[in-house]
């Protein structure tokens, strides 16, 4: 029997509000990576947004479910960001990557570290930066979804998470959408797939602006 293909985990990381949940639904629905590149869905404690249904965004689980599941060792990685536990579920990810089936994992930078220290040569990582700190803010402001406190709590880990982007292999600066979602296809189609996504070079490691 033909070895199964090695899978890739694709891993998103990026400040919230960088745009990194519109990218990665585009690219999850681009007709070349249907079937190739799963999402896997992520468990957490914070609470739902208007429109997050349980088992598509997350799971969203208590605090006390979360830690006995820690307990368990049913997280491939778990970390705590904005006061609320987010973690990636072992079996299903695993079950993917035993399959051979490409897996995305749109998660923080401390949790993207753990995967690719889990998976040595098999993650492809990649940033997503607004063009300004000033756009940044104003992206969060405008979703409405945030407290004074918490957009402030999310400002400064932002500034935090930006120091991260030169341990990624990819750094895309997401001041135009569509501009943002060619250069993320190209990469991902590139590198895990070996073809270069919507007929174009591919792009060399670095920054894509
Ligand atoms: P949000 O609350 O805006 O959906 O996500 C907040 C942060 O948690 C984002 O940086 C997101 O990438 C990260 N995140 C979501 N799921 C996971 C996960 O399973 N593990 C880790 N480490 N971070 C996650």
């Amino acid at each position: 029997m033909p070895a199964l293909p090695k899978a890739k985990i694709v891993i998103i990381s990026g400040p919230s509000g960088c745009g990194k949940t519109t990218l990665h639904k585009a690219l999850l629905a681009s007709p070349a990576l249907k079937g190739k590149l799963v999402k896997t869905i992520s468990a957490t404690t914070r609470q739902k947004r208007p429109g997050e249904r349980h088992g598509r965004e997350y799971l969203f689980l208590s605090p006390q479910s979360f830690e006995e599941k820690i307990k368990k060792g049913y997280f491939l990685e778990w970390q705590k960001v904005f006061d609320h536990y987010y973690g990636t579920p072992k079996k299903r990810a695993q079950a993917l990557i035993n399959k051979g089936t490409n897996v995305l994992l749109c998660i923080d930078v401390n949790g993207a570290k753990a995967v690719a220290g889990e998976f040595p040569g098999r993650a492809l990582r990649i940033f997503i930066k607004p063009p300004s700190m000033k756009v940044l803010a104003h992206r969060l402001k405008a979703r409405g979804s945030e407290s004074r406190e918490t957009l402030k709590k999310r400002l400064n880990v932002a500034r935090r998470e930006m120091r991260e982007a030169v341990n990624y292999d990819h750094v895309i600066v997401n001041g135009d959408l569509k501009k943002a979602l060619g250069q993320l296809k190209k990469i991902v189609c590139s590198e895990v797939l070996g073809v270069s996504g919507s007929g174009g070079r591919s792009l060399s490691r670095g920054t894509a602006t």
